[in-house]
């Protein structure tokens, strides 16, 4: 398959560049890749001229994008790095999904760059040549969001919570500041949250249909779910974690219920947000409830002792603390959240 790309440099930093993909050109034999390139219409090419330059469009052969698992009967799962984003595996550290339907495809979680979201495109196009009709992005946080606007410019209706919108807003500049320093700029480069996203409860994909549930807060403020009905398989997006220590951003007491919740609906398959690509329920959730039982725990006996929020985040936690990977990046901010919420009761 050949893909049009643009070649981008930044302004303020004329050596940093990177071609980025024109999704939605894609082609068979080059001969028609450069007849539609040459065709394009000014519009097709526009960038943020204030941010970039371009030294025109090229047509390359476009390699097979990230691995895939399929997990179950059209469901495929790319598995992201359980690590913080960093300029090796640039911001490609969240599971990202899609669904194939008669008629189209949802994408579930588009990755931490937009380098990342046109590699999963590459890879959706390598199994099916169907329209990507819709993205739906289980939460606000950058690390399964900043690769959204590949698919939005394929023509994506973007689907979120209903409060994702207003928290994408009051959070983009700092998280697309941080990512950048993380993932570094040549990496980062073409990076922008300039889509819109809303809510709808379900998708018809053609001879498929998926429901989507927005959650109270939980894990974030902007929780989404994707259920499959027909194999039974539920995109947890963050609320369920493995391998990955869980990350607290919303409500421990939230979360708590809402895997209660998310257990009663029955699914067979879990696809969690980070670490396998799919598990069993029960497998799933359990150890995810008993790392937040015990902080629930642990914050509540540090406030009957009078312990000050200093001292108590030092302890609270600790006894999983073997059992998760990045537990020392993320156990203290989470003991921090927990101490706060539960303080006020
Ligand atoms: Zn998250």
């Amino acid at each position: 398959m050949y893909e049009i790309l643009i070649s981008l440099c930044l302004l303020e930093d004329p050596g940093v560049c990177r071609q980025q993909l024109l999704p939605g050109h894609e082609t068979r034999t080059e001969q028609e890749c450069v007849e539609r390139k040459d065709n394009l219409s000014a519009g097709a090419f526009s960038f943020d001229e204030t941010k970039y330059r371009t030294t025109g469009a090229v047509c390359a052969f476009s390699d097979a994008g990230l691995p895939l698992q399929q997990v179950a009967e059209g469901i495929y799962v790319h598995t992201g790095a359980v690590a913080e984003p960093d300029h090796v595996n640039g911001g490609d550290i969240a599971n990202l999904g899609f669904v194939v339907g008669e008629e189209s495809i949802a994408v579930i979680d588009a990755g931490g760059s937009r380098a990342v979201g046109e590699a999963f495109y590459r890879a959706i196009r390598s199994v099916s040549s169907l329209p990507i009709s819709h993205l739906v992005l289980t939460h606000v946080h950058p690390d399964h969001l900043f690769g959204a606007s590949v698919f939005a410019e394929a023509g994506a209706t973007v689907i979120g919570h209903p409060n994702l919108e207003r928290a994408l807003r009051d959070r983009e500049e700092s998280y697309l500041l941080t990512f950048e320093t993380d993932v570094g700029k040549p990496g980062f480069l073409g990076t922008d949250t300039d889509f819109t996203a809303s809510f709808q409860s379900e998708i018809d994909l053609g001879g498929r249909v998926l429901e989507l549930v927005s959650w109270p807060v939980a894990h974030s403020t902007t929780d989404l779910t994707v259920w499959d009905s027909s194999t039974e398989t539920l995109f947890a997006g963050d609320l369920v974690f493995d391998r990955h220590i869980p990350v607290l951003d919303g409500s421990l007491k939230g979360w708590l219920q809402t895997l209660d919740q998310i257990e009663e609906m029955g699914p067979a398959k879990v696809v969690p947000g980070h670490g396998a690509p799919v598990m069993a329920s029960a497998a799933a959730i359990a150890p995810v409830r008993a790392y937040l039982e015990l902080v629930n725990t642990d914050t509540r006996a540090s406030l009957e002792a009078g312990e000050r929020m200093s001292d108590a985040v030092g302890t609270i936690g600790l006894a999983q603390g073997g059992q998760w990977e990045l537990f020392e990046v993320y156990n203290a901010r989470n003991a921090t959240v927990a101490f706060t919420e539960l303080e006020w009761e």
